[in-house]
């Protein structure tokens, strides 16, 4: 289950597409995933996320494409692969009566690990004897993680692991996945929350309509798509007007303006570093300077919500609404 990164292929997808009804839903998608990887596979609702990944299990058959998971064909090897992928799916469940120690008992194959140490890990040991109905929604999700990893999975799929989880218990299921990625599992998780992307994935792949529109990691992506900065600091220093036609000048600064008492300076992330270099120069480092970078939400929003007119046709033409605003993933 623990893996160093890169050093085995785990999914391979090539030209994968599916249809329904005459719908194009997923749109000759490509996709890999390595050993120790945690990928997140990022869109708004519609995009194609979860018929994908029903796709890589054998749950859903492509119309064409290339599907490779640990080595098998999940059309023809899903007995096998379910032995060596551990996943909590959209909408998981279990029977309210059922307890935690029961559904691990349920769960368990003749690979399982130790079910109490799991429990222990994940926070849950108090939680045993409890029936299902009693958890709390953090409690399941984090119980449906125990019950993914059980089986010593070589592949984890997450699909939706904080929806409607409140701010809190959010957290505590982003610390249980942060865990995972430490010890190296190799994980591939499907959200709208791009926040949450950010925090946890080493590699993001967006979708749009059934296609990858790009992929990276999170820095790599931010920087792409969300380039710009802004500095702020009061506009109290001495030689203001000297101070302002300096910064103008500097390398990646785009625009320098003086607004409610305080000084702001528009720019690339180059800018940053000259901004600086100049205030020190002067002997005037403002005690309220503020820097504002865009998160790979404010990066991926231009990428996945563009002008309608610029929207590829096809399977975008088609889909359900797919605005991140729609997806909820803007909060
Ligand atoms: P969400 O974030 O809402 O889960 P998603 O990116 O996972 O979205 P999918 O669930 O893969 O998207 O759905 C893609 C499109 O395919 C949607 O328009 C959906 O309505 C449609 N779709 C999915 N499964 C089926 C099905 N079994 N029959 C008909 N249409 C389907």
């Amino acid at each position: 289950m623990t893996n160093t990164p890169g050093t085995e292929e785990v999914v391979r997808v090539r030209g994968l597409r599916k249809s329904y009804a005459g719908r194009t839903v997923v749109d000759g998608l490509d996709l890999d995933v390595d050993a120790g990887e945690v990928v997140g596979l990022i869109g708004a609702n519609g995009a194609g996320k979860t018929t994908t990944v029903e796709c890589l299990q054998g749950l859903c058959h492509p119309d064409s494409g290339v599907i490779s998971v640990l080595g098998c064909d999940p059309a023809h090897d899903v007995a096998r692969l379910r032995t060596m992928v551990g996943s909590q799916l959209q909408d998981s469940g279990l029977p309210d009566r059922l307890r935690v120690g029961e559904a691990l008992a349920l769960f368990a194959t003749g690979r399982a690990r130790d079910g109490d140490d799991l429990l222990a890990q994940f926070g849950l040991t108090e939680r045993r004897r409890s029936a299902f109905a009693s958890l709390s929604g953090g409690e399941r999700q984090r119980l449906f993680l125990v019950l993914a990893l059980l089986n010593r999975p070589r592949l984890v799929i997450l699909d939706e692991l904080t929806q409607g989880l409140d701010p809190a218990a959010r957290r505590d299921v982003w610390a249980a996945v942060a865990q995972l990625r430490d010890s190296g599992t190799t994980v591939l998780l499907v959200t709208h929350e791009l926040d949450e992307a950010e925090v946890l994935c080493s590699r993001v792949v967006a979708m749009r309509a059934g296609r990858v529109l790009d992929q990276g990691t999170p820095r790599e992506l931010m920087a792409r798509h969300a380039p710009s900065t802004t500095i702020s600091f009061g506009a109290t220093l001495r030689d203001l007007d000297s101070l302002v036609a300096a910064l103008r000048g500097l390398p990646g600064v785009v625009e320098v303006g003086v607004a409610a008492g305080r000084v702001v300076v528009r720019g690339d992330r180059v800018s940053i570093p000259y901004v600086g270099a100049e205030l020190v120069r002067r002997g005037e480092v403002p005690p309220d300077l503020d820097l504002e970078l865009p998160g790979l939400t404010g990066a991926l929003l231009s990428l996945l919500e563009p002008p309608a007119a610029t929207a590829p046709s096809g399977a975008a033409s088609s889909a359900a609404p797919t605005t991140l605003t729609q997806a909820g993933a803007v909060r």
